[in-house]
């Protein structure tokens, strides 16, 4: 197994970054990760004002995965994911879905033992250890940690968790993979900008199909797969999610576009991830039942 440190942060995902591991696929790795803040913040009376934003919503990498070429699909098993015990969450005035109302800036460290995240007293969530960043390097340019896109990034998908695999497409030779800002747990939508923040390690696992992509970061669990759309706005993000949704229904049952279509409203649900980055976050699922992954990959 190949350790790869939470020393080794990039803040953007690019294919002009160098690799800082190479690794054969069905190899084991374990990625470690600072929290989204970079591990700034230590306690409550930490204002944020100090905080150095250049050092926030870093991602572990980029690692090259060897057999990964351009127009093939890499497939990342999160087999396992460990959390520290601290966590801490914030709020940022003009960020989040009520940026707009005033309010101060604020941090709430949350101990995150026992498998639960103690929010306040008498008032706990039942721990659900989930990644928010990850992809690889992007069809093009350079792309922040902190945004997101068709190569994935900071999509904040609360079902990025132990047991799931996501399909992310190769656009450059070694897919140049990275992740970080885990969170303890996160609801849909993620309000208030931040989730509980905490740094952690990722036991993943990788492999390639070659010659095939999704058009979208597709996730997968025991149940269902899920594209993982975004857009400047929710209806944008649920436009492409649902259009790759049908292009998919069309290939798997050779159907027309009008009994795809159709067929959308009976098998897709449309759901949020998050409302606050600065893409937002739409995934379509849809029960294995329905769909092969075989006709989400073109
Ligand atoms: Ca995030």
């Amino acid at each position: 197994m190949k350790i790869v440190p939470r020393s080794k942060v990039i803040y953007s995902f690019s294919s002009q970054h160098k690799p800082v591991e190479h690794i054969k696929s069905g190899e084991l790795v374990l990625l470690e990760t600072e929290d989204a803040l970079g591990g700034q913040i230590k306690n409550e009376e930490s204002s944020l004002d100090v905080l150095d934003w250049s050092k926030v919503d870093g991602a572990t990498g980029p690692i090259f995965i060897e057999g990964a070429a351009r127009g093939d699909t890499l497939v990342v098993e999160i087999l396992d994911i460990k959390i520290e015990e601290k966590g801490l969450i914030v709020t940022v005035p003009k960020h989040g879905i009520l940026g707009e109302k005033r309010f101060k800036p604020s941090t709430k460290m949350i101990s995150t033992n026992d498998g639960y995240v103690h929010f306040d007293e008498g008032v706990r969530v039942r721990a659900n250890p989930m990644i928010g960043t990850i992809g690889v390097a992007p069809e093009s340019g350079e792309i922040a940690s902190g945004s997101l896109g068709r190569h994935g990034g900071n999509m904040d998908v609360k079902m990025l968790t132990s047991g799931t695999k996501l399909h992310l497409p190769v656009f450059v030779e070694g897919a140049l993979f990275a992740a970080g800002d885990m969170h303890a747990v996160q609801a849909d939508g993620e309000l208030c900008v931040s989730s509980v923040e905490v740094a952690g390690e990722a036991l993943l696992r990788f492999s390639v199909i070659k010659n095939r992509k999704p058009e979208w970061p597709i996730l997968e669990t025991h149940g269902c797969f899920a594209i993982l759309a975004c857009g400047n706005t929710l209806d944008e993000a649920a436009t492409f999610a649902a259009e790759t949704a049908v292009k998919a229904f069309m290939r798997e049952y050779d159907w027309s576009f009008e009994r795809a279509y159709m067929f959308g409203s009976l098998a897709v649900d449309l759901e949020i991830n998050q409302v606050v980055d600065p893409k937002k976050g739409i995934r379509a699922a849809i029960s294995k039942e329905f769909i092969s992954l075989e006709n989400m990959l073109t």
